[in-house]
């Protein structure tokens, strides 16, 4: 092995930037930053996904000055073969990553990994916590992540004598406006190295999907710093209320746009938690929207990491539910003008605009139009993973295969997350001005999202019925008097 000196270099992946590295045990170390080509083609990532990375590198290189070397390079491999002298680098965030840092230090290329910086908790604590269980609960993980990071709480006991919100946190839409009339959210300003990256993609001429854009997420952490200052003084107090909720006309409406940033590295998680705890202690942000928000980051952002890594790397090809339709056409290259469903067109519309939608849209609309139309789940984790801004390989297997797709047949979730379009027209603005009617279940204008929910409940009825949380959904099935004709329908749907 090669031998770790106090001068050796650390190799920075391009989602591990930021304050964890930038300072503490390593802030005199010298750093490389590394552009490969290869990684860049290897898959039809969103345009704009690929923009945030190379931003996020150049501007880390920028803001460490003389401290850092940026390589391009056609791999990583060359690079470091190039630069010359072994590195330290962090634990990286996927099973293929791992194992070929693992082969770089066999090479003598890697001097040392260390443990990755950007979660809160660490691998072996997390292991510790699952022991030998087999089944999964967030809400046990969340409340030991409470008490283990002493976040929300008096003493023992939870403030407000309370760990879940949900209840307070799950409103529709205001029905009276377009938008939740809040504050717009941090948009950072581009300069001379956004647009020099924007000519550099145009100049490579890579297969990409959605289009172009201005960047709308924080990719330094000075960046994410003020971002995370504009979320907590203006947009907070309304995050938790409507977090469930979806607007046609409002795609940020309060989220917090923090994944970018913290899948990037450049925000540390206990650095929003604290200051989301802070404006509660503070008494400028409900304790519903503080928990609402604590949940996410703290509990399911850190729960989907160590998930991941528990789970292991063919947990990605469960597919208890046989579900092999490939993803349409439409759908790969993001063609919402090809969508006649509202509520599909505008999530696809956000997915090819901006690379991001809130979770509401990822998982009742589109995971749910998945999993009713039984698409492949590994191939629509992977079409997650790369038409997302904040699709990192780690974040989207448990996920889409796990809460989205039940296809680890019950591992993570109690229940499949499929929804008729009551739910959607509860928790929307869209089917008022869709030319389906959410009521309707066979017919020419049948929501494809009612009908395609009663067939699949009729797919998968045996297992259903096995399932205290959906045997009565069975039952009701078993009630509908037109249920041959609904299922002739939507095995001949071929538009949504
Ligand atoms: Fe979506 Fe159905 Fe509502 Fe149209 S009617 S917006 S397809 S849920």
């Amino acid at each position: 092995m090669t031998a770790v000196r106090d001068d050796t270099p650390l190799w920075l992946f391009a989602d591990q930037l930021g304050p964890a590295v930038h300072g503490g045990e390593h802030a005199h170390r010298e750093v490389l930053l590394v552009e490969a080509q290869h990684a860049l083609r290897k898959r039809r990532y969103h345009r704009q996904k690929l923009h945030l990375v190379l931003s996020a590198l150049r501007h880390a290189d920028r803001d460490l000055g003389d401290r850092a070397t940026l390589m391009i390079a056609d791999t990583y491999t060359a690079a470091l073969e190039q630069f010359g002298r072994p590195v330290l680098v962090h634990q990286p965030t996927s099973f293929a990553a791992e194992k070929f840092v693992h082969r770089l230090k066999e090479r003598g290329l890697v001097a040392d990994v260390l443990p990755t910086p950007t979660f809160a908790l660490p691998r072996d604590e997390f292991e510790q916590w699952a022991g030998n269980r087999t089944r999964f609960r967030m809400e046990d993980f969340y409340r030991d992540q409470r008490r283990r990071f002493d976040v929300l709480m008096d003493g023992a006991e939870p403030v407000g004598h309370r760990w879940n919100f949900d209840e307070e946190n799950r409103e529709p839409p205001p029905r009276m406006q377009r938008t939740l009339r809040v504050p717009a959210p941090y948009q950072p300003r581009e300069d001379d190295i956004d647009e020099q990256v924007r000519r550099d993609l145009d100049r490579m001429d890579l297969d990409t999907v959605g289009v172009d854009g201005p960047r709308l997420f924080a990719v330094t952490p000075t960046e994410a710093q003020r971002a995370l200052k504009r979320f907590i003084e203006h947009r907070m107090p309304t995050f938790g209320r409507y977090e469930d909720a979806i607007m046609a006309e409002d795609w940020a409406m309060s989220h917090s746009l923090f994944s970018v940033p913290l899948n990037l590295g450049v925000l540390h998680p206990l650095d929003a938690v604290h200051a989301a705890e802070q404006a509660y202690r503070n008494h400028r942000a409900p304790l519903a929207a503080v928990e609402g928000f604590i949940r996410q980051i703290l509990g399911w952002r850190e729960y989907m990491w160590h998930l991941y890594w528990h789970f292991g790397e063919d947990y990605v090809d469960n597919n208890e539910l046989s579900a092999h339709t490939p993803l349409p056409d439409w759908w790969k290259d993001l063609d919402a003008d090809a969508v006649t469903a509202e509520c599909l067109r505008h999530a696809l519309m956000g997915v090819r605009d901006r690379g991001w939608t809130h979770h509401i849209q990822r998982l009742m609309v589109l995971g749910n139009h998945a999993l009713q139309r039984g698409y492949d789940p590994r191939r629509l984790t992977e079409w997650f993973a790369t038409a997302y801004v904040d699709g990192f390989r780690w974040v989207m297997p448990t996920n889409v295969v796990g809460m989205s797709q039940h296809a680890d047949g019950g591992m993570l979730a109690t229940k499949p997350y499929a929804a008729g379009g009551a739910y959607i027209n509860k928790m929307s603005d869209h089917c008022g001005s869709c030319v389906y009617d959410p009521r309707k279940r066979l017919g020419e204008n049948a929501c494809p999202f009612t009908a395609g929910y009663w067939a699949f409940v009729h797919r998968h009825q045996s297992r259903l019925a096995r399932n205290n949380r959906t045997r009565r959904v069975v039952q009701n099935m078993e009630r509908l008097g037109d249920l041959e004709d609904v299922i002739a329908q939507e095995k001949s749907r071929t538009r949504f």
